[in-house]
């Protein structure tokens, strides 16, 4: 089977991981700096806090920007269920804004909707989290034009964009937003088994970040209630949680980091001959948008129904059925059996739900051969004929 997505290890990773092992640390050691620190010198930005999961990241971002009980959270429902979870983890509630057809993100033009009538209503969200689909960044500029009018926070749900660009920044600069968050799960570009990272320009979010990652203790004397009683002295100043990122996770992201720009360019290279190989069969194409350069973690084609009779799930099966593991991003999250208890239906985001009817993620990842590539497109081309 040719998955759809797979982590790339090679020598270099699994000595940097055996060598923690060797060592005094196998949590709370160097690794972990030092790859905050990659993490820091590719997206050129301030702070850098890891933590085991961009689940933890979330939640910790949503933290730090005091999102709690009665607060509201946007999102978009083609995401996976964490950037939705993390609200509810606050005690906040989660709505959705439908995505634009082009690039399946969450539409700018539908946020602007939106913002005015929860204004009118008195229901303005605290914070959007917005989620780069497939690597691509959202329309960031008039993302944050908005967020700034209607006074909301932003989190940025990179989990598919590490290695990506707009406007020619690195995604992860916070140039439009407050927090961004990183996932290093293995399908992902870069992976450190599990783990994920949140970046800031600020030192108030990070420290913030940083507490809840660990219990909500701190040992710098300033932050301190009273004295320090001594070296060994530290407070719990309030209640967090334990996500730390372990030795072993951090040393093979340090590894990984210095293959990004491989990475990237070869999930590149391989989505522009999908887009020419692909471009006569009756798919749509990923669509651009315009000043984002993508890091590819997904390729997803749709069905175009206007060309072809044939449905998704028989697509879906007869790839499956010659060993190509196509899969399917995203089921949208408000259709979720727990979000439709919280009220929201079938109907709700109609760009996402039909999306979401013709989709298919294809095989992509660094190390996909020309061979395999054109075994996905001839199975894909006997599949719609
Ligand atoms: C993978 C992913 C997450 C969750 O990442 P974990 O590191 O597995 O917690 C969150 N959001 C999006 C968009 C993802 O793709």
């Amino acid at each position: 089977m040719i998955p759809y997505g797979r982590q790339n290890i090679e020598q270099a990773d699994i000595d940097a991981v055996v060598e923690v092992l060797g060592s005094d640390f196998l949590t709370q050691g160097p690794q972990v700096p030092a790859f905050e620190e990659a993490i820091k010198s590719h997206c050129d930005v301030r702070h850098a806090v890891a933590v085991n999961s961009a689940t933890s990241a979330l939640h910790i971002a949503c933290m730090a920007l005091g999102l709690g009980l009665g607060d509201m959270l946007w999102t978009t429902p083609n995401t996976f269920v964490a950037s939705a979870n993390c609200a509810r983890y606050c005690g906040a509630d989660v709505d959705f804004v439908d995505i634009d057809p082009l690039t399946y993100n969450l539409s700018a033009e539908a946020l602007a909707d939106k913002l005015a009538v929860a204004e009118r209503l008195g229901r303005l969200p605290k914070i959007i989290v917005v989620v780069h689909f497939s690597g691509q960044s959202c329309d960031m500029e008039r993302i944050a034009q908005l967020a700034q009018k209607y006074g909301v926070r932003v989190i940025e749900d990179a989990s598919h964009a590490i290695g990506a660009t707009y406007q020619n920044t690195p995604v992860g600069r916070c140039q439009y937003s407050d927090i961004c968050v990183f996932s290093f799960h293995p399908v992902k570009i870069v992976t450190t088994a599990e783990g994920g990272v949140a970046t800031t320009q600020s030192e108030t979010l990070a420290e913030r970040m940083r507490e809840a990652r660990s219990h909500g203790i701190t040992r710098d004397p300033s932050r301190m209630q009273g004295q320090t009683e001594g070296d060994w002295y530290y407070q719990q100043i309030s209640l967090g949680y334990n996500y730390r990122m372990t030795e072993l996770q951090a040393a093979l992201g340090v590894a990984q980091m210095a293959r990004l720009e491989t990475f990237v360019a070869a999930r590149n290279r391989l989505a522009e001959r999908y887009d020419k190989q692909l471009a006569t069969l009756p798919l749509i194409l990923p669509g651009r948008q315009p000043q984002a350069v993508s890091a590819w973690h997904l390729y997803v084609v749709q069905i175009d129904d206007q060309r072809t009779d044939i449905s998704r799930k028989a697509l879906f099966e007869h790839c499956r059925a010659n060993n190509i593991g196509v899969n399917v991003h995203y089921i949208p999250v408000h259709l979720q059996p727990y979000y439709q208890k919280l009220g929201f239906k079938a109907g709700d985001f109609p760009n996402a739900e039909r999306y979401y009817q013709r989709a298919i993620s294809i095989p992509l990842f660094a190390q996909l051969t020309e061979a395999e590539q054109g075994q996905v497109v001839a199975i894909l081309s006997a599949g719609l004929s």
